[in-house]
């Protein structure tokens, strides 16, 4: 999170459709609705807001995924017992207060699904996992401020291009773009669901866990389906939107291990920072870029030394060096990918004692 991160114009109709999520699980678990009620005549108001919801709603049950309609899931769900029904319900109301637990006092958040039958777990997974990977993906029920419409409405494409719009560090259109994250480059565009929506499915759509970050945070490797709480506990982690980083986050070259650490600027933060460090492996992809920056670096001094000897000029002083240094310092682009990495390469390089290290190593002693 070294970048700052903000809802999009478009999250009410994200939110409106999280909404209707839950309308349509309370529907399904009513102690008085069985398979058979599931169908276009009751899918009405009060089931669902309006009828261009239900209309959508409807349609959307209709889609086949895995050879079978959502429908049918929808169908598994009416049918399970009071018991599972009550249990459902209940996860369903704790997960949907997720804004609760970053208040000072959380309730109890569920690390686990309910305790329901794996068939039950499994429809429900499907049926809510299809609002984003079939809903979202063809178009909501809902215009950007989150009102009904009968066509049109918010899609993925227009959620990730609002975020890329209105997360650019440079205006200009075909500039670099950069990881909200890691700060490196935006290339590969991945919605990454910060809260595994694999363990809760609910929070699919939700704007508050939606966040499009590069590939290389998103991969398996770093954060992919990992965690992001610890045991339950939100109150040693960042989250994107409701517990912002906010300049949290340091880099610090360690001299002795010639590596980038994380550090927090506050001790307040200390875990939350080590926590996100561990989950996206910052410090280690960090470094990586830190050498390769400063190899590069060291490249170009030994090629302009060679260039001015070609040119019968004399060789660099040392106070020359600190001066292309502080320049090229001076003229870094806050815009560009991996900012805050070059700006520790250059501090490094003004170290002192790697000033005196320095003309060795490019041979410049004559
Ligand atoms: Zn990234």
């Amino acid at each position: 999170m070294l970048k700052p991160i903000n809802h999009v114009s478009c999250s009410p109709a994200l939110r409106a459709c999280r909404r209707l999520q839950e309308h349509l699980v309370a529907w399904l678990c009513d102690v008085n609705v069985g398979s058979a009620d599931i169908n276009q005549v009751n899918l009405v108001p009060p089931c669902v807001p309006t009828q261009t919801e239900a209309d959508w709603l409807w349609a959307f049950l209709q889609k086949i995924d895995a050879g079978k309609s959502l429908l049918v899931r929808a169908q598994i769900l009416a049918d399970r017992p009071i018991t599972e029904k009550e249990l459902l319900r209940d996860w369903v109301d704790s997960v949907s207060n997720l804004s609760s637990q970053f208040q000072p006092t959380p309730p109890t958040w569920p690390v686990t699904p309910p305790t329901i039958s794996a068939m039950a777990w499994q429809a429900f997974k499907e049926l809510m996992e299809a609002f984003y990977e079939k809903g979202l993906r063809a178009g909501l029920p809902y215009a950007t401020d989150g009102s009904p419409v009968t066509g049109g409405g918010v899609s993925y494409a227009q959620f990730v291009q609002e975020f890329r719009e209105s997360h650019r560090l440079n205006p200009n259109l075909g500039a670099y773009e950069v990881c909200v994250l890691c700060g490196g480059p935006l290339e590969a565009v991945e919605v990454d669901h910060w809260i595994a929506k694999s363990v809760y499915p609910l929070l699919s759509v939700c704007p508050d866990n939606l966040l499009p970050i590069c590939a290389q945070c998103n991969s398996t490797d770093n954060k992919g389906s990992k965690a992001v709480h610890s045991n339950g506990s939100f109150a040693d982690w960042f989250h994107p939107y409701w517990f912002h980083a906010n300049g949290g986050i340091q880099l610090n070259y360690d001299l002795q291990t010639r590596s980038i650490k994380s550090l927090a600027a506050s001790p307040a933060d200390a875990a939350k920072v080590a926590n996100l460090d561990n989950l996206l492996n910052l410090s280690k992809r960090w470094t990586r870029k830190f050498k390769a920056e400063y190899i590069s670096q060291q490249d170009e001094l030994r090629r302009r030394e060679q260039l001015r000897k070609r040119q019968n000029l004399s060789e660099y002083t040392q106070a020359e060096i600190v001066l292309h240094i502080q320049t090229e310092q001076a003229v870094l682009s806050p815009t560009k990918p991996h900012y805050e990495v070059n700006c520790v390469v250059f501090a490094a390089m003004l170290d002192q004692a790697r000033l005196d290290a320095w003309q060795t190593e490019l041979g410049l002693v004559s």
